[in-house]
């Protein structure tokens, strides 16, 4: 009998995986933590994507939804996160059936009665996947191949530099809301006539600022800090009217008014060293471009990115970058030391393969620590993963990609806090690659990516 394939997580993407298994005629078995398909999409549900549907269905998940009598959501107006749930994840999740098991958080992976040391046969072994149901008790799943596509939004950044924690950052829990509260909706009171401190330079801290913004407007006594540890948040403000994707433009501009306008207060070059809780607010001590500060406020968004867990995946034999733990082909297409905004040539099973033949990490977390994810990538990956592990290895090398431009695209050599170094990012179309470690686009290909994350 063969072992099902296992995908973890039933996100967007490894929802997808599921459907283009079921296509080529896999069992498959997708385990989810969460208690619902979608489960970190519905966290930010209240968050409007910069992506029309036509960059987020699946291909394989389009026809398996219109064999059901599935009406697609269609036009210009990209959907918030609750409605990507709720007109594409839930019902992709009812059309695969009882392939979907909720409220099993996967906890390790390795190979049936092998170790990682051993070699002799590995690749004939059956994968062991172990997961915790809902009441904390262990099962155990055989499986031929494992995609992993858990993401990493249970995963955040700390505030702190050097990737720790800020000394007390842990104790501080209770002041620390996630990088998208829902500041105008069910988290209002909280923000109304209060301090925020916002932390980082992605999407992530544009929206909740610019949502803070609407509360500075309406709420006397609202008051909104910006930290970022570069000197210039000007790569945020991106390609504007440039952008393929107009929300996303929009999203840069609106920030830049807006703190044009003095409703935000802006520290640059942001040490964040150490929190400090007390009854109802947090003292931030650091140091900013201004020389050293101590700021009390009642709460912090840190929206400083996210990194994939790999401790349920110890067990196995990855490859990955050192730096970004993207897998090591991967890394340097997507590597925002390198990339202004995350450009990236098609990818699929190859990149994304590792030592441990049939097992691959896929969607959000196959970028690692990289910031620049979309999902339109993540369906190509698995079409072609889905491709090798069904062995069609001719679909499986046809990997093509064509995403929406941002207007601010580039690839650059790094300069390591080169102040202002957003600004002057070049429009996307062809970027030349400047490293050998960069590989060129195909001819025709459309360079993609939007600056976030990191500091260039
Ligand atoms: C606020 C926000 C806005 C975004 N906007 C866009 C956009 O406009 N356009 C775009 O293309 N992309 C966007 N992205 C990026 C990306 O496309 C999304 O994050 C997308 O949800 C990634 O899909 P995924 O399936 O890889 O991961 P996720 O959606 O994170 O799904 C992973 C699933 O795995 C589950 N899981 C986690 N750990 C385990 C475990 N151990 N065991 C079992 N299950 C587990 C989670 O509960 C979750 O349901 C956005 C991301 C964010 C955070």
């Amino acid at each position: 009998m063969q072992h099902p394939v296992v995908v973890i997580g039933a996100g967007p993407v490894g929802l997808a995986a599921a459907a283009h298994l079921r296509e080529r005629g896999r069992d498959v078995l997708v385990l989810e933590a969460g208690a619902s398909a979608g489960a970190a999409v519905s966290e930010w549900g209240h968050v409007r994507t910069f992506t029309p549907w036509r960059w987020i269905v699946d291909e394989a998940a389009r026809r398996l939804l219109l064999e059901q009598g599935w009406t697609e959501p269609g036009g210009d107006v990209p959907p918030t996160g609750a409605e990507i749930v709720a007109a594409y994840v839930a019902p992709l999740a009812d059309a695969l059936g009882e392939a979907v098991r909720t409220g099993a958080r996967v906890v390790a992976v390795t190979r049936a009665a092998m170790d990682k040391t051993r070699s002799a046969g590995r690749a004939a072994q059956p994968f062991l996947v172990r997961y915790a149901d809902r009441e904390g008790r262990e099962h155990d799943a055989l499986a031929a191949a494992v995609v992993d596509a858990s993401g990493t939004w249970g995963s955040p950044n700390p505030l702190g530099a050097g990737g720790l924690p800020a000394r007390g950052e842990r104790a501080a829990g209770p002041f620390l809301v996630g990088p998208l509260p829902d500041v105008l909706g069910a988290d209002r009171a909280r923000y109304a006539g209060r301090r925020t401190l916002v932390a980082g330079l992605g999407h992530s801290a544009a929206t909740t600022l610019l949502a803070l913004g609407r509360l500075v407007e309406e709420e006397p006594g609202t008051e909104v800090l910006w930290a970022i540890r570069g000197a210039d948040p000007a790569r945020l403000y991106g390609g504007g009217e440039a952008d393929e994707l107009p929300a996303r433009g929009r999203l840069g501009a609106d920030l830049r008014r807006l703190v044009d306008s003095g409703a935000v207060r802006l520290l640059t070059e942001t040490r964040i060293e150490e929190l400090v809780p007390g009854e109802a607010t947090v003292t931030v001590l650091g140091r900013s471009s201004e020389g050293p500060f101590s700021l009390e406020v009642h709460q912090i968004a840190a929206a400083t990115g996210f990194r994939p867990d790999l401790a349920m995946l110890a067990e196995l034999r990855l490859d990955l970058d050192p730096g970004l733990e993207a897998p090591t082909a991967l890394a340097p297409l997507i590597d925002p030391e390198h990339h202004s905004c995350g450009t990236v040539a098609p990818h699929g099973h190859r990149d994304l393969a590792h030592p441990e033949p049939g097992f691959y990490v896929v969607g959000m977390k196959s970028y690692g620590r990289a910031p620049t994810f979309l999902l339109a990538t993540g369906n190509e990956q698995v079409r072609s993963v889905a491709a090798a592990i069904a062995g069609d290895l001719a679909a499986a090398d046809a990997v093509a990609l064509e995403l929406p431009e941002t207007g601010v695209c580039s690839v650059r050599g790094a300069e390591p806090s080169a102040p202002g170094a957003g600004a002057d990012a070049a429009c996307c179309g062809t970027p030349e690659p400047v490293d050998p470690f960069h590989r060129p686009l195909p001819e025709g290909a459309v360079a993609v990516g939007f600056a976030t994350g990191a500091a260039r």
